[in-house]
Formats: structure tokens, C-alpha cells, sequence
């Protein structure tokens, strides 16, 4: 039986999988997301990861019935452009044609948190809900939403909760405009927050973990260490992302009446549980109809759910 690829392109990491007709991960392979290059760089490490993943399933690339990816950025028929976190990737670029050269076999391309938020739908912590909000909380904030079973896709841009606005006049987004969630929950953004109160005199151990791990970014991990360490900074600028969550998401609730939320990314997937519930009673003060409050839990693919999420666009 013909097996499938699925690959979550992501700002930081590419995870590759492999799987069986069953949908069973028989194969899987991560690595770091290309900081230069452009995009020939990122489709040669696209490559190279599903080869790994291939390889460690036993068949070559040639041998898929297809392969899935999952990209940031705006895509258009195979082809994706304005992906803000790859190395000079603005216009556009056909992604599927020039990896399906590399790799032997056809390529589908869609959006990185709709194939993950599709996932859940149809595999993961949304299976039980008609509609459901997905959160990824990540180096920016993006969202996808699932009506009776479907995604609203809207005139093709529905989702971007990350760029809702939850104070007027707020902080400056990475989108242009002011006071939108990522401002104040997106890693970036969170990132480039510390950077200035550091400069302006605020102790912070967060940098310091970053250098000791051997990193240039504040990832997931080191936000995390640094929380177990009782950093102040770290506890004030996560508190704010979760108060801004909170009422992004209570507003789209109280909007669309939605059975379930469900938060993942990269970090609502290394906070867990834990943190999904503060979102939780932060949103709870916002919710205009509080006495039936939709389900709000973390995503239930874990690491691999962009992956094997986008693996489902290979035709079966
Ligand atoms: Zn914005």
C-alpha cells in the first residue's frame, strides 16, 4: 500500500513524517529552518527532511502516492508568496512544482495552521465538535475556524485572530496596524518586548538561557525555562499574551457561539494544559453568555500535527 508525506514548513523547523495507509507515523525527521538562501535554500532543505523521513520508513521519495506541506505565508496554487518568517521570501515562489522536482512525487501546498487545525478536526482534540476556534499560538498568532464540520474559509483570509484587536491605539503589530493579539502574544513580538525593557534597564535571565542553549531566538523551550526559573520579565510579558488571548478569543466566541477552542502551536503546545486553562478563566471574564462557556482544550496531535495534517491533502 502506497505510503503519503506530510511536512509542517515552519519559522524555525521543518518536521517531516511518513505515513501508512492507517495514517500511522512510520517515518519522521526534523530539522532547522534555513535562516538564508531564499526560498531554493528552504525547498532543499523541504527535501532532504522528507528523504530522511522516507528513509527511515523504509521506501524512497519517488515511492509516496504524494506529499502534503504545510506553509506560512499566503498560498495560491502551489505556490506561495508574503512568507514573512523564511529567509526573503516575499513574492511569489511555486513551492509544489520545484519540490515535486526534487522528490519524485506530486506536492500539495496549503496554508500551515488550516492543514493543522483540519487535522484536529478530522483526528485530534476537535473530532467531537461540529465547530470549533483553533488558536496557534506561535511565533505570530494564527487561527482557523471549523463551521458544522467545515473550515470557514471566508473570501480565502478567515482566521487571523492574531490580528483581532484587543486595545485600541496598543501596541504596534508586525502587520502595521495597532493593538492586535500578536502584538502582545505573538513569540516575535514577545521577543522584540523583552529586547526593549532589557534595553531600558529590566533584568531578565531569558537571554542569558537563550545563549546557555545555544540559541539565537527566545524559543518555545526558553520561555518555558525561564518561567520555571521565576523570571519576572518572563511571568509579566507571558501573563500579557495570556490576558490578550483570553479576550481575542472570548470576542470570536461570543461572536460565532462556538462549541469548542482548541490551542496549539508552538508555544500552546510546550505550555499545556496548564495554560490553556489561565486562557481559559481569562477568557471566562469576557464571554457575554458565561453560564455555557465552550470547551477549551489543548490540541491533541501534539509536535506532529502540522505534519501529519498536511499530509491529508494527498488524495487517498
Ligand atoms: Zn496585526
Amino acid at each position: 500500500m502506497a505510503l503519503r508525506g506530510g511536512i509542517d514548513l515552519g519559522g524555525t523547523k521543518i518536521e517531516a513524517v511518513v505515513l501508512d495507509p492507517d495514517g500511522t507515523v512510520v517515518g519522521q525527521a526534523r530539522s532547522p529552518t534555513p535562516h538564508e538562501g531564499g526560498p531554493p535554500a528552504v525547498i532543499d532543505a523541504l527535501a532532504s527532511g522528507l528523504r530522511e523521513a522516507a528513509e527511515a520508513a523504509g521506501v524512497s521519495t519517488d515511492e509516496l502516492s504524494g506529499v502534503g506541506v504545510g506553509s506560512p505565508g499566503e498560498v495560491d496554487n502551489g505556490s506561495v508568496a508574503h512568507a514573512r518568517n523564511l529567509p526573503d521570501w516575499d513574492e511569489a515562489y511555486p513551492l509544489s512544482s520545484a519540490l515535486s522536482e526534487q522528490v519524485g512525487a506530486p506536492v500539495s501546498v496549503a496554508n500551515d495552521v488550516g492543514v493543522a487545525v483540519d487535522a484536529e478536526a478530522k483526528l485530534g482534540a476537535g473530532k467531537d465538535y461540529a465547530s470549533f476556534l483553533g488558536v496557534w499560538w506561535g511565533t505570530g498568532v494564527g487561527g482557523a475556524i471549523v463551521v458544522n464540520g467545515k473550515r470557514w474559509l471566508g473570501r480565502g483570509a478567515a482566521g487571523e485572530i492574531g490580528h483581532t484587536v484587543v486595545k485600541l491605539g496598543g501596541r504596534r503589530c508586525e502587520c502595521g496596524r495597532k493593538g492586535c493579539l500578536e502584538a502582545y502574544a505573538g513569540r516575535g513580538a514577545m521577543e522584540r518586548r523583552a529586547r526593549r525593557d532589557v534595553a531600558h534597564g529590566e533584568k531578565t535571565d531569558l537571554f542569558q538561557l537563550m545563549e546557555k542553549h545555544g540559541r539565537t531566538r527566545l524559543t518555545s523551550g526558553i520561555w518555558a525555562r525561564a518561567l520555571e526559573h521565576d523570571d519576572r520579565l518572563a511571568h509579566k510579558l507571558i501573563r500579557r499574551a495570556v490576558e490578550a488571548l483570553g479576550a481575542g478569543i472570548a470576542s470570536t466566541v461570543n461572536l460565532l457561539d462556538l462549541d469548542a477552542v482548541v490551542i496549539g502551536g508552538g508555544l500552546g503546545t510546550r505550555f499545556g494544559q496548564p495554560y490553556v486553562e489561565k486562557i481559559e478563566r481569562e477568557m471566562m471574564k469576557h464571554l457575554f453568555v458565561p453560564e455555557r462557556p465552550p470547551a477549551v482544550l489543548p490540541a491533541g496531535l501534539g509536535d506532529l500535527g502540522g505534519a501529519i495534517g498536511a499530509s491529508l491533502l494527498v488524495e487517498p
